[in-house]
């Protein structure tokens, strides 16, 4: 590993792209810091789960398979049973289940995991030297092309080979790159309105709602009538299980729709009471709605903002020592559940690239460029189709169900193409 700090991978934020990237660079030797501008892990709550697929096979061969091997067991949102990770899709109106795709649906060799997001964050993080309290104020190419200065907002300076904007939807490295106006006017803010929050169930709710639907998240549309323009979407996952309290399990609820008129409320009260406004409205029924309408009055109910920003044209052509991954390159709609995913699979791709410059194999720009021609159509293909999702997702009722036969095929095929590639990549290692 070179001790000379100017060789450092210099990465902004410490959140899954950043720490994966952190992870990868470590199991290959690269030496790299990581500077986050919270104070600290717990500055920010995290509240919510994702589902991680297709991103893990990359990670696995990537980083230290001997931590590799404890992801599920630390960042599974039950810990006990890790690999389950059931989704249901359901008719909101009429509360009856219509696909589910359940962990059986998987070969055993593809991992498939539900995480809790706080503690899958908390577990790339495990061996990895955050610096926190580090906000980036802006960077500094050196005139021959080769490394940047790093400036951060206490008037801190670091030095290194290259700069990894991995600072989420509104990216500092990313507005320096393409510029202000053109960030501005790239990064869309999608009109939908979410209302979120996560709440302690007992053991019977539970049971219920795992007997019906899902083990882990489900999904249930609803709308007025079938002429309705519109569907409010009903979104249920498990966050976390804590065996020690009475009510053991941490249930999450969205509750989301496009209606432009409703208004922005102040109180939590204000935003539960519209929230179950919104499914009423649109006829919502059953178990799920029941989620929502027996949520404590005391509970935080939380607004989420969603901004789309596919990759700029810039970044076809510019292969210098600033580079973006996560959030920072491509941000999308959460409807397809792949964000994360891609966040992390940047990161891996990215790592062995940076990797092949360390070891000389490759100069900068055949690195930056390689890790781009793959990433940057992907990302745009996924930043197009999450918007897509979004729209199906509370479009008409004709819309929802023609989705609802879609997806389970298309999961299907996903999990087919993972577990062909699990079994060819374990061909090549035992040819090693
Ligand atoms: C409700 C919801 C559900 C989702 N579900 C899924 C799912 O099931 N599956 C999936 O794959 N994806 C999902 N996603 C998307 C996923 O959460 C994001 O794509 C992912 O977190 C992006 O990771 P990131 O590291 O690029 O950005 P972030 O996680 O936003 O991390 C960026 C980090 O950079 C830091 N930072 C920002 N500015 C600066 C600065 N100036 N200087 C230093 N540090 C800075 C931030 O503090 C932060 O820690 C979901 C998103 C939402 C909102």
């Amino acid at each position: 590993m070179p001790s000379d700090k100017k060789e450092n991978v210099i990465i902004i934020g410490a959140g899954l792209a950043g720490l994966a990237l952190a992870n990868v660079l470590k199991h290959q030797g690269v030496s790299y810091k990581i500077f986050e501008r919270d104070a600290s892990p717990e500055d920010r709550t995290q509240g919510w789960s994702l589902s991680m697929h297709f991103c893990l096979l990359t990670l696995k061969t990537l980083m230290d398979p001997a931590k590799y091997a404890t992801l599920g067991d630390k960042s599974a949102v039950d810990p006990e049973n890790p690999r389950k990770g059931d989704f249901c899709l359901a008719n909101g109106n009429t509360g009856e289940p219509l696909v589910t795709v359940g962990s059986d649906t998987y070969d055993s060799n593809v991992d498939v995991f539900r995480v809790n997001r706080k503690r899958f964050r908390s577990w790339l993080m495990e061996g990895i030297d955050v610096t926190w309290n580090k906000r980036i104020d802006h960077y500094t190419i050196n005139d021959d092309g080769n490394g940047v200065q790093v400036t951060f907002t206490d008037g801190t300076v670091e030095e290194g080979s290259v700069i990894v904007g991995a600072d989420g939807v509104n990216s500092q490295v990313c507005r320096q790159l393409i510029g202000e106006d053109e960030f501005k006017t790239t990064t869309v803010p999608n009109p939908l309105r979410i209302l979120a929050a996560s709440y302690w169930i007992d053991s019977e709710l539970r049971q219920e709602i795992k007997e019906n639907y899902s083990s882990a998240h489900m999904m249930a549309p609803s709308s007025i009538s079938e002429e309705a323009d519109h569907s409010t979407c009903l979104f249920v996952s498990l966050v976390d299980v804590d065996k020690s309290k009475e009510k053991p399990y941490e249930m999450l609820w969205s509750v989301s729709c496009l209606d432009k008129e409703e208004p922005h409320h102040e109180t939590n009260q204000e935003r539960l009471n519209q929230a179950k406004n919104w499914l009423k409205k649109s006829g919502c029924s059953g178990l799920l709605n029941r989620l929502v309408t027996g949520t404590p009055d005391d509970t935080e109910v939380v607004t989420l903002k969603i901004r789309e920003r596919s990759p700029h044209s810039i970044l076809d052509t510019f292969h210098g020592p600033v580079v973006l991954i996560g959030d920072a390159l491509h941000s999308m709609t959460q409807f397809r559940g792949e964000g994360g995913n891609h966040a992390i699979l940047d990161a891996c791709l990215l790592g062995k690239e940076l990797a092949s410059l360390h070891k000389q194999e490759k100069g900068l720009k055949e690195a930056i460029n390689t890790y781009y021609s793959e990433a940057l159509p992907r990302g745009r293909k996924a930043v197009a189709e999450s918007h897509e999702a979004l729209n199906i997702v509370h479009g008409t009722r004709a819309q929802v169900f023609a989705m609802i036969n879609g997806i389970a095929k298309s999961v299907e095929k996903m999990i087919e193409k993972m577990s062909q590639e699990d079994s060819s990549s374990a061909v090549e290692t035992s040819k090693q």
